[in-house]
């Protein structure tokens, strides 16, 4: 179909600015996809403007890890806006990850209020998706997905898929080294095209959407050769660049 993958790194809270600057520039020297692949860092907030400063001229895009759910300027003590990361030169930003649900209780309503305000503020949202290890035993997930997709329906419109990101990430996947196979993989991404094309069938035949979860450079190429698969969301391997530049290449390599 001739989605362009996106390779997204997102640091988690590690680094410091002097080593998170260091790792960015080193990940630009060693990526060589040009613009047939799109690339972003997402590191926590208070790295941003360092990371900015060493993407600068590359073709990689900065991206945040979260957001606030409220628009403007106000009382929000601790909280950044989708301004704020905009003006801060961030493209992306990610929300609904699963340890911002599981840890800090963001509600699926939530989650579709930050993705409200990421659209409105022109960032691009990655939004995650994802099921439990419990929820998959149960049969559940297509249930949780549908309830986690439906929430930003129901809030932003079919329409708000559009220049935004899908990442199915299952929570038994992220940092535990068990990806999902890459046929298990597919039939979510399948399943999640589907129902938003139910919505928009042009819109989803053009939605990206990213796996993430224990990708590394043994596994990316059965997932990301995958039909529905259009590239991945990497936690651990994006904090070696050797490592995350292997992931940019292989997704170049499997472009449909
Ligand atoms: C993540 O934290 O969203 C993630 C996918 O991490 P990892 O790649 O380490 O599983």
């Amino acid at each position: 179909m001739g989605r362009k993958p996106l390779v997204a790194a997102k640091w988690k809270m590690h680094r410091n600015l002097e080593n998170a600057e260091a790792l960015a520039r080193e990940i630009v020297d060693a990526v060589k996809v040009g613009d047939t692949v799109d690339t972003c860092i997402c590191p926590v907030h208070v790295h941003l403007h360092v990371v900015r400063e060493a993407l600068r001229g590359s073709e990689m895009a900065l991206g945040a890890q979260n957001v606030c759910d409220q628009t403007g300027e106000g009382a929000f003590t601790g909280e950044v806006s989708a301004e704020m990361l905009a003006d801060a030169g961030c493209r992306y930003v990610i929300v609904g990850h699963s340890e911002r649900r599981s840890i800090y209780g963001e509600s699926d309503a939530l989650v579709a209020q930050k993705f409200a305000v990421a659209k409105a503020a022109e960032l691009v949202p990655i939004l995650c998706v994802g099921e439990t290890e419990e929820e998959r035993e149960q049969d559940k997930t297509r249930t949780v997905l549908s309830r986690q997709i439906d929430a930003v329906t129901r809030l932003c419109g079919a329409q708000a898929f559009a220049e935004a990101v899908v990442a199915y990430e299952p929570v038994w996947a992220i940092g535990t080294g068990k990806s999902a196979t890459p046929e298990m993989a597919q039939e979510v991404h399948a399943f999640l095209r589907a129902k938003i094309g139910e919505q928009d069938g042009i819109l989803a035949t053009h939605l990206r959407l990213l796996y993430g979860g224990s990708v590394k450079p043994e596994n990316a190429e059965a997932l990301f050769s995958q039909a529905d698969i259009d590239g991945g969301l990497i936690g651990g391997a994006s904090l070696e660049a050797s490592k995350f530049a292997a992931l940019c290449h292989t997704a170049d390599e499997c472009r449909a």
